[in-house]
């Protein structure tokens, strides 16, 4: 299948690109960029001349920043055209209904892609903590925001969300994880003084059997990463880190099944999932771990702290 990318950024062009070239399931037959090409690649300025001319494309996959992503989103399904969007879903939760909605009656697919769902040991994990009770679980997501994130203005922008671009990576492993539906109790969050959007925060949420449930943030962590959930249980303690890669139980790690393919990657996961989607006439859309974003957006207690410069 024939496949557009638009928005050749960072993300497209280290994960994107190599995702749909080492797929089976997918050409990149075009690119929309405002700024940038790929060689080899048929490259367009302008997102409606690839919906009007190209109608042998029937799948395209929005890689911009989510604030203005819905607008592509809306332009490509009544269009005709299947769409994968890139984690946010979009600026908002209610964008993300009408898209929702708008693919039904176009009959597309529509795909909200967690690409943090796909590391290798969130299936494992999950399995594990669905025949347990829960006492504790606490994520840390922190991370070096100068590495991830060089020169990006959009993150602190309204829509941008800020810490939360990242923090909403290990939320959509928390949602995918845990069987009982959690809800945000309160949140605080650290506001540069010369930016709208946080640079870390922390999270408590309501969990149904009573476990306490945290969330920290924080994007000006220096040197490697921490993406890491710890979840005590009746029976052990459940560690996920490195985003998912990597799980231990009651301490000790656990090796890969034949089954896992390490290999394959975050990215390739998601292609293959929307080439099935497209194939079974489906949409996969969950939108659990942007309400939580947006409940720390509404209920978050905001402090000013010393301004960032990149
Ligand atoms: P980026 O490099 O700053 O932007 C990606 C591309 O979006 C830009 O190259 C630009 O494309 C387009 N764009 C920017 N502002 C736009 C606007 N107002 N209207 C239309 N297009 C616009 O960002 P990124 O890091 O790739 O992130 C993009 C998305 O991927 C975000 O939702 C982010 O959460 C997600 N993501 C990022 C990472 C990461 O490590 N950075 C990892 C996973 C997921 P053109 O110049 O080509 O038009």
């Amino acid at each position: 299948m024939e496949i557009a990318l638009v928005g050749i950024g960072k993300i497209a062009l280290d994960s994107h690109v190599p995702a749909i070239n080492g797929s089976p399931d997918w050409t990149l037959a075009a690119t929309v960029s405002r700024s940038n090409t790929i060689q080899g690649i048929t490259a367009y300025t302008d997102f409606s001349e690839l919906l009007e001319t190209r109608t042998d494309i029937r799948t395209v996959s929005l890689c911009m920043p989510p604030a203005p992503r819905f607008a592509y989103a809306e332009a490509a399904i009544k269009a005709g055209r299947h769409v994968m969007l890139e984690k946010p879903p979009g600026g908002t939760l209610s964008e993300c209904h009408t898209l929702q909605a708008m693919a039904q009656h176009h009959g597309v697919s529509l795909y909200t892609t967690w690409h943090s769902r796909e590391a290798t040991m969130v299936p494992n994990a999950k399995a594990w903590l669905a025949t347990r009770t829960l006492r504790s679980v606490h994520m840390e997501w922190k991370e070096d925001v100068r590495q991830w994130h060089p020169g990006q203005d959009w993150i602190w922008e309204p829509g941008g969300m800020g810490v939360f671009d990242m923090g909403i990576n290990g939320l959509s492993i928390l949602t995918e994880i845990l069987c009982e539906p959690i809800h945000l109790k309160a949140a605080r969050l650290l506001v540069p003084e010369n930016k709208q959007m946080p640079i870390a925060g922390s999270l408590d949420f309501f969990h149904p059997d009573g476990a306490d449930v945290s969330v920290e943030l924080d994007w000006a962590q220096k040197g490697p990463p921490t993406w890491a959930i710890t979840v005590e249980t009746n029976d052990g303690t459940l560690q996920l880190s490195q985003g998912g890669a990597k799980l231990a139980l009651n301490g000790e790690p656990v090796a890969l099944e034949s089954s896992d393919d390490d290999a394959v990657g975050e990215y390739p996961r998601l292609y293959q999932k929307m080439a099935k989607l497209v194939q079974a006439g489906q949409s996969d859309i969950d939108l659990s771990p942007m309400r939580h974003v947006a409940d720390a957006f509404t209920l978050g207690h905001r402090e000013t702290v010393a301004p960032f410069f990149d």
